[in-house]
Formats: C-alpha cells, structure tokens, sequence
C-alpha cells in the first residue's frame, strides 16, 4: 500500500455535523486527498486538511469546462472495518471519462489506496446509522490559466468525503419522473459515456423545469429521434416488462456504464432473470403499461443505489407504475446490494475492498 505523506488538521468539523439531518454532499471531512499533474506526470499526492483553494480568474476549466468526477461509497461494516463498494470500477471509469476530454490517466491502484487511507483517517466521519454512508468524490480539472482554446497541461485531482444519508428525501418511495421531449443529454460521439461537468451543466434546466413541476428527475430520451429511452439524470434506469428486465444497451455510446448498473445486471443475471440490455422506446413503455405488462420502473446509481419510479409523464400521457409502490424486484435488489455493502450478506463477488480499522 503506498506511503502518502498526510497533513493532519489541528481543528475538526465533525461537533456540527447533524448525524439525524446529513441530507447529501453538505457535510465535508476534516481531510481530502490531492495529487497535481505537470510535467507530464502525476506528483505523489498527499493528505491535506479540507479547505478554499486558490485560483486565478483565468483558470482554464472556470472557460472551458474541462473537468470529470467520480461517485462511490464506504460503509461501517457490522462486524468491523469499513468496505469501500467496487472503487476499482470508478477508477477505471475516471480514467474512461478523461480520454474523451484530454484530462490524463491516473494510476488505478493508487486511487483505490488513496481512498483507503483518506477513509481510514477520517474514519469518524463514516455515519453509523443503516442507510447512511460516506460518499467520496474524486474531480480532476485543468489548473492552467489562460483564455485561448486548448486542453490545459496541468490538472489536479482531489478527492473529497462527505458522509450522507440517502440520495432522497423520499427515501425508497417511487418518484415521479417527467420524460423530457424537449431537452436532450447526450447525443452519440458527444459526451454521454463520460462523467464530466458538462453533462451536468446540459441537464440542469430540464432538471429545474421538472422539480417546478413537481417531478423529482428528468428521464432523457436519445438526442436524434428521441425516442429511445437512455437515462434518469445521475442514474441508469431500468424496467421489468412481463417478466424480463430490460435496460438499455451500452453501444449507442449516449449513457454513462454505471457501477450500480452492472452490479444489478450481475445479480439479475444470477438470479435467472431473463436480462435485455438493449435499445428501449418511450412507445415500447407506454404500449407495455397499456396492456399492464410494465411491472416495475426503476433507476440504479450510486447516491440512491436503486430508485423505484412510480409515475412516468411523457407529453399528455401519464404512466402510473405498480400503483406508486416499490416493486419485488427493486426491494430485492436494494436489500442484497445494501446488505453486501453493509457486510450483513456475504460478498460473493468480491465487491467490497475491505479497510481493517
Ligand atoms: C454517475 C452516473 C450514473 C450512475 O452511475 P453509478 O456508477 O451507478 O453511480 C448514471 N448516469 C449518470 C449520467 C451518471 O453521472
């Protein structure tokens, strides 16, 4: 495991935090770690306290965008330690993310140890109660500053913690999703297959416009004829139509290959689930719902980890699923993936990367 040299903090936050009211991505740990690239190399990074960093008014990501994330989870394990959830993936996934906008690779491994060392020495800040957890957030960014278009050559990654509750307010309660025939997210050989800030930045007005309406996420239809379904806003969406569980396929290159995604195809697929991974269109559902073949209708994601969807609206039709209540396949996922997270269900696949405390 690598040596990274820590800067420990001489105060700590943790007296204000409101373990009963954490909501997400509030509350931030004492610690983050941070690695800056130049010369054409990562440096070896270090544990410093959390707090403002300077900038320049021309820093070339504040113009350009240039700038990806990632979202993953420790938990307290019940019977000690803490299991940081598949942080491999996300770490393949970052470096996926910064070849599509010229952000350089960082060593994988060296993440993954990272993170556990950040989450070891800020082990307090792991919440306790079940359905709580530490959400970490790597970024990396262009730290170069100039006004002339091109990718910058220095960057730095961060990683931040931040223990949270779930993802919302609603908690396991269907949402409302509101299909958006207007706006679109990603179209093919653009953006959509990577985590960047600018895919967020797209969604934030269809985003808005539905919370006003009272829908709580945006489902996004393919940016060309759109009419097939891809994505829920910051989750991978899923159905069960009859008895097969249906997402769509990962080759349009328009959605993000979500951790969560896999780990609910790998266990569907364990099950015996009948599992289609292909291209869905919005009148397949409205059809499948006609005739009461659409079961269940849920997202997948990290923050919420499974996201049941009771009602879909699209144009003038409004699509109630499972009479607004979780269904068998949901519940089933949500309690084997959070038990296995939790160390309660034994983690057969080896999911977890386990940090003795
Ligand atoms: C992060 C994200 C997801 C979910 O990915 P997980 O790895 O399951 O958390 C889905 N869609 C988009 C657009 C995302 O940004």
């Amino acid at each position: 495991m690598s040596n990274f040299k820590i800067e420990k903090s001489q105060a700590t936050r943790i007296n204000g935090v409101d373990w009963n009211n954490l909501g997400f991505g509030i509350y931030f740990s004492d610690h983050i770690f941070v690695s800056d690239y130049a010369d054409g190399k990562w440096d070896e990074g270090k544990i410093v306290p959390y707090g403002p960093m300077q900038m320049e008014p021309t820093n070339c990501t504040l113009h350009y965008g240039q700038s990806i994330f990632e979202g993953l989870k420790a938990f307290l394990d019940v019977k000690g330690g803490i299991n940081i959830f598949r942080p491999g993936k996300n770490a393949a996934r970052l470096n996926h993310s910064g070849s599509r906008v010229c952000i350089p690779a960082f060593d994988e491994q060296k993440l993954v140890d990272a993170l556990k060392e950040l989450v070891k020495l800020d082990k307090q800040w792991i919440p306790k109660q079940r359905g709580q957890s530490l959400y970490i957030r790597p970024v990396v960014f262009g730290t170069d500053n100039f006004l002339g278009v091109h990718a910058s050559s220095t960057y730095r990654l961060i990683v931040i913690t931040s223990p949270v509750a779930s993802y919302y307010a609603e908690g396991l309660n269907p949402v409302k999703i509101l299909v958006s025939s207007e706006y679109v997210r990603a179209v093919r050989g653009g953006l959509g297959t990577a985590k960047t800030a600018a895919n967020y930045a797209a969604s934030l007005l269809a985003g808005t416009l539905a919370k006003k309406a009272g829908y709580a996420q945006v489902l996004w239809l393919d940016g060309v004829s759109r009419h097939f379904v891809d994505e829920v806003g910051a989750m991978n969406i899923m159905f069960v139509i009859g008895d097969e569980l249906i997402t769509p396929s990962l080759e349009q290159g328009t959605i993000l290959a979500g951790v969560t995604r896999d780990t609910v195809l790998t266990l569907a697929r364990d099950w015996g689930l009948k599992v289609s991974e292909r291209q869905i269109t919005i009148d397949e559902l409205i059809e499948a719902h006609k005739s009461g073949n659409l079961k269940e209708a849920f997202g997948t994601g990290t923050a919420a980890v499974i996201s049941p969807v009771g009602l879909m609206h699209y144009n003038d039709t409004e699509m109630v699923i499972n009479d607004m209540k979780i269904g068998p396949i949901a519940q089933r996922l949500y309690d084997t993936i959070t038990g296995i997270q939790y160390g309660e269900i034994e983690d057969t696949y080896g999911w977890n990367v386990h940090v003795d405390l």
